[in-house]
């Protein structure tokens, strides 16, 4: 190959300035490197591939739910709590929110003795599993924050620490909102996840008169609740009982 030989190939190659001039831009020919004619370059310009996006968990609620725990937050002074209620084949979405009978002042929720096993019997009696009554435990706070007092961290790492996964939601009277998934699996851990209303499926009615009366067959106010973990502790061997096969609780 001579110098020669390149530089007039060269030449060759590069556009004429009157020719081009007088094709119209419909016709006129593209002038593409050699490169770009390969099905990468040409057909597909690259893009820039984008990291690949995961789905992070969100706790949601139907506008049924939500709509009756905004009810019980603001039907008396006190907080007030529960466990939300999911379908089996969606875990994180709540669909009802279930009060057991309890004792409750402006900081505190004391359940029942009996009340949880109660409820849990009921669940298990409609044909729910424990995954879908026992995970979600919800309560409200009277003022503005939704952080956990210590005495909620507590009780979520004590009674729920065992499960395989768990989730503590607060909602506070200003709206502030707070949600965290425990997991036991592997080396366990928990993180903050969002919180949704999920207007994607079908919803009943309000009904506001029968949750009043959940409400004030439930909650009792107390001036001051002694913090009692008995029945949580109570709670936990309520669901060691029930993943050994037993129907039976003394709770
Ligand atoms: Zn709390």
């Amino acid at each position: 190959m001579s110098v020669s030989q390149t530089k007039g190939s060269a030449a060759s190659a590069a556009p004429d300035r009157k020719t081009v001039k007088s094709v119209p831009m419909a016709t006129r020919p593209i002038d593409l490197p050699q490169r770009q004619l390969t099905h990468k370059g040409f057909h597909r310009p690259r893009r820039k591939r984008q990291p690949r996006r995961r789905r992070s968990p969100a706790l949601r609620f139907t506008p049924t739910a939500w709509a009756k725990l905004l009810f019980l937050r603001d039907f008396g002074p006190t907080e007030v709590g529960g466990f939300g209620i999911t379908p089996a084949d969606d875990l994180l979405l709540v669909e009802d929110v279930e009060l057991v009978r309890q004792s409750c002042s402006a900081v505190s929720v004391a359940f029942d003795d009996s009340a949880v096993a109660e409820l849990f019997d009921e669940q298990v009696d409609d044909g729910r599993r424990p995954e879908q009554f026992a995970r979600i435990w919800l309560h409200t706070h009277p003022a503005d924050s939704a952080r956990p007092s210590p005495v909620d961290e507590r009780t979520f790492r004590r009674v729920f620490g065992r499960c395989d996964w768990s989730v503590m939601f607060i909602l506070a009277v200003g709206g502030e909102r707070y949600a965290r998934l425990q997991f036991a699996a592997g080396p366990g851990g928990s993180i903050r996840v969002p919180v949704r209303i999920d207007w994607s499926e079908q919803f009943p009615a309000t009904d506001p008169d029968q949750w009043a009366a959940e409400y004030e067959d439930c909650v009792r106010h107390d001036t001051f609740s002694s913090v009692d973990l008995s029945v949580w502790d109570d709670m936990a061997e309520w669901e060691v009982a029930q993943s050994n096969g037993s129907t039976e609780s003394d709770i």
